[in-house]
C-alpha cells in the first residue's frame, strides 16, 4: 500500500495546483477526470476514492472490451446512441478512445444516420446539459449566456438553428444533437480537445407543427422568427463568441436552411474563422470523391457533364467547387458553368420558369426550355455524373440508372441525401442497375454489395473526411478566415489518400478506419494554405507543421495521476512552467 508521508505531502500540494480540492467522489463524477475502475490502487488511495469502486482494477483496453459488449447487445441503434451519450457524460477519455478506434461501427451511431433519429427523439433521450441553448428572447444578453459556459479555452463552436436537420427538415431545438455529434467527431477524428468544443443551438422557434404540439418538445413553442431579429441574434453570437474566446475562435455553421446558410456564409466568411459544413464541407467531400472517380473513369473533370438532383445548399456548394476545379483544369468560368445542370422541386433550373429563379442556383440556370419530368430531362441532357442532394428517397429509379449506364461506360452516381431513407438510391441499386459499371458514393453508409461474384465496398461521402481536419487546421493556425481554396486543397488531399486497392473495390474514399490519418493530413494542408494566403495568425510558421499539429492534439489514453504528483518534488516549490501548469489544469 502506498501511503508514504512524502507522497501525501506531494499530493496535498498538487491538489492545490491541480484543483483537486474536490477529492473523493467528485473525481468520479467529473467525466474529464473519471477513469472508473481503471484508477489504480495508489490513485484510489491518494484521491480518496478507495472503497468507492469495486476492488478490480481494469485497464482502459479491458474497459473498452466491456463497453463493446454492452454496445453490441443493445437492441437498437438509438439505444446504442443513448449508451454512448451516457459514457460521454461519465468517462470522456474512454468514450473518445472507443469512438476513435471503432469509427466504422460507432460513427454511424454518434453521427449520421442515427443522430437523425436521436434528434427526432431528443426530448425523450435528453439527460444532462451539454451545450448552450440561446433563444431569440436572449438577444441583448448573449455574452452573459456565453459567460455561463464553464470553459475558458473554447476553440471550436458548432452552431445550428435546427431548421434543416440532415434531410429531416425543421427540428427546432431538437437539432442540438447535430452540434453535439459533430463536435464528438472533432475530437475523435480531428483530435480537438473536448473542453475546447462548444455546441450551440439558436432556438428561434420552429415551423414544425408536430413539434409545437409534442409534449416532449424542449424548445420555444413559437413559430420561427424570420425577421431582422434573427439576423441580430446571429450577429450578436458572432460578436460575443469572439469577444469571449478570442478573434480566432472557430465557428462552424451546421444544418441551417438554404435561405440562411449561403447568406450567412457570404456575410461572415471573410471576417471570421468560420465555415458552413453543409455547403463547403459537403462540397469538399463530394469533390474528393469525384476527383477519385476520375482515376477510375479516366475522364478529366472538365470533360464531364454533371447533373444535380436538388439545387439547395449542398448541390450549389458542390457545383461551385466543381466549377472552380474545371477552371483550374483550364476552362473559362462560363464554360465550366455550362457543364453543370440542376433540377429541383420546381423542375429543371432554367432562366425562364414559372416558379422564377433566385438564390445561388441562378448561377447554374440555363437558357433552355422548362421541363419538370426528371426522367425526360435526364434523357435530354445525358449527363456523365449524377449527384443526388434533394432529400427525397428513391428518385434515382431503375430507369434512370439504366439510362445513365446506356450512354456512359462508367456512370458516376452519388446519392448524397441523408439519412439512409432519403438516399436517392441504394448502393445495390446503383451497381445492379448499371450492370456493375456504376461508380457510386453515398451520404449515408451502405453495406458491401456482391454483384455477379464481385464485392463492391461503396464509399461514404461523409463530411467527416473533411471538416475535422479543416477545423483542426483552422484552430491550430488560428485562422482569420477560411477561403474555399482550403476545401479544394482538403478534397485533393483526401482523394490522394485513396489507394488503388480502394478504387478496385469501388471505394472513392479512404476506409473509415483511416479517417484520423486523413484528418491530420488535411489539417497540415489547411495550415499550409493559411500561410500561403495570409490567413494564419500564428507566427512564425512551424518548421515541422505535422509535428506541431500532433503536439496540439487530444490524447485519449488515461493520464496517471501519480507520476505527476511524484514529478513535482517539494524543492521545486511552486515555480512550474506555463506549459506544465496548463497540462495539469487540462487534466482536471
Ligand atoms: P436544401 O433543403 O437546401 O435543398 C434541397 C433541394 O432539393 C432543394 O433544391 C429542393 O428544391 C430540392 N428537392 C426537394 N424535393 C425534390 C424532388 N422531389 N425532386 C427534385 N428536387 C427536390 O438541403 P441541402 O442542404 O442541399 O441538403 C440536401 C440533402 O443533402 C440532405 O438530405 C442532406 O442530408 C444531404 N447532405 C449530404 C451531405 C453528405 O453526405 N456529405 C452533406 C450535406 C447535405
Amino acid at each position: 500500500m502506498v501511503r508514504s508521508s512524502s507522497l501525501l505531502r506531494a499530493v496535498s500540494k498538487d491538489q492545490t495546483i491541480l484543483g483537486l480540492r474536490n477529492r473523493g467522489i467528485d473525481i468520479l463524477r467529473n467525466p474529464r477526470t473519471n477513469k472508473g475502475m481503471a484508477f489504480t490502487l495508489p490513485e484510489r488511495q491518494v484521491l480518496g476514492i478507495h472503497g468507492l469502486l469495486p476492488p478490480t482494477v481494469l485497464t482502459q483496453e479491458e474497459q473498452m472490451y466491456r463497453t463493446m459488449q454492452s454496445f453490441t447487445r443493445q437492441p437498437t441503434d438509438l439505444d446504442r446512441y443513448v449508451l454512448l451519450a451516457g459514457l460521454q457524460d461519465r468517462n470522456e477519455k474512454l468514450f473518445y478512445r472507443l469512438l476513435s478506434e471503432n469509427v466504422e461501427s460507432m460513427m454511424p451511431i454518434v453521427y449520421t444516420p442515427t443522430v437523425g433519429l436521436a434528434c427526432q427523439k431528443f426530448g425523450l433521450i435528453y439527460r444532462r446539459p451539454r451545450g448552450l441553448f440561446l433563444t431569440i428572447h436572449d438577444r441583448g444578453h448573449i455574452f452573459e449566456l456565453l459567460s455561463n459556459w464553464p470553459e475558458e479555452a473554447v476553440k471550436a463552436i458548432v452552431v445550428t438553428d435546427g431548421e434543416r436537420i440532415l434531410g429531416l427538415g425543421d427540428l427546432g431545438a431538437f437539432g442540438m444533437g447535430i452540434p453535439i455529434g459533430k463536435l464528438a467527431l472533432y475530437t475523435a477524428l480531428g483530435g480537438v480537445k473536448p473542453h475546447q468544443c462548444l455546441p450551440i443551438v439558436l432556438d428561434v422557434g420552429t415551423d414544425n407543427d408536430d413539434l409545437l404540439s409534442n409534449k416532449m418538445y424542449i424548445g420555444l413553442r413559437q413559430k420561427r422568427e424570420r425577421g431582422p431579429a434573427y439576423d441580430e441574434l446571429v450577429e450578436e453570437l458572432m460578436q460575443a463568441a469572439t469577444e469571449r474566446w478570442g478573434r480566432n475562435v472557430l465557428i462552424q455553421f451546421e444544418d441551417f436552411a438554404n435561405a440562411n446558410a449561403q447568406r450567412l456564409l457570404d456575410k461572415y466568411q471573410m471576417h471570421y474563422n468560420t465555415f458552413n459544413d453543409d455547403i463547403q464541407g459537403t462540397a469538399g467531400v463530394a469533390l474528393a470523391g469525384l476527383l477519385a472517380s476520375l482515376r477510375i473513369s479516366g475522364i478529366r473533370m472538365r470533360d464531364h457533364k454533371v447533373f444535380f438532383m436538388g439545387a439547395g445548399s449542398a448541390a450549389c456548394g458542390i457545383a461551385s467547387f466543381l466549377a472552380l476545379q474545371m477552371v483550374i483544369e483550364g476552362m473559362t468560368e462560363a464554360e465550366a458553368l455550362d457543364r453543370i445542370w440542376m433540377f429541383d422541386a420546381d423542375g429543371l433550373v432554367v432562366n425562364e420558369r414559372p416558379a422564377g429563379m433566385s438564390g445561388t442556383k441562378a448561377r447554374f440556370a440555363k437558357n433552355h426550355k422548362h421541363m419538370s419530368d426528371f426522367e425526360e430531362v435526364i434523357g435530354e441532357i445525358k449527363p456523365s455524373i449524377l449527384i443526388g442532394a434533394c432529400a427525397t428517397g428513391g428518385v434515382f429509379t431503375k430507369n434512370i440508372l439504366n439510362k445513365m449506364a446506356s450512354w456512359n461506360e462508367r456512370p458516376v452516381i452519388f446519392a448524397l441525401s441523408n439519412p439512409t431513407s432519403k438516399a436517392e438510391c441504394t448502393a445495390e441499386e446503383a451497381y445492379v442497375h448499371t450492370d456493375g459499371r456504376g461508380i457510386f458514393a453515398s451520404g449515408s453508409p451502405f453495406d458491401p454489395v456482391v454483384y455477379k461474384g464481385k464485392t463492391y465496398r461503396p464509399g461514404q461521402g461523409n463530411n467527416s473526411y473533411i471538416f475535422p481536419g479543416v477545423g483542426l487546421g483552422a484552430i491550430v493556425a488560428q485562422m482569420k478566415h477560411i477561403s474555399d481554396k482550403v476545401f479544394l486543397r482538403a478534397a485533393t488531399t483526401c482523394a490522394e489518400m485513396v489507394t488503388e486497392a480502394d478504387l478496385e473495390q469501388g471505394r472513392l474514399y479512404p476506409p473509415l478506419s483511416n479517417i484520423r490519418a486523413v484528418s491530420l493530413r488535411i489539417a497540415v494542408e489547411t495550415i499550409n494554405e493559411a500561410f500561403e494566403d495570409g490567413s494564419a495568425s500564428i507566427d512564425p510558421k512551424p518548421q515541422d507543421v505535422e509535428e506541431f499539429v500532433k503536439s496540439k492534439m487530444y490524447d485519449y489514453k488515461y493520464d496517471s495521476f501519480l507520476p505527476i504528483m511524484y514529478d513535482w518534488p517539494e524543492e521545486a516549490g511552486h515555480e512550474i512552467s506555463d506549459e506544465k501548469f496548463m497540462h495539469f489544469k487540462e487534466m482536471i
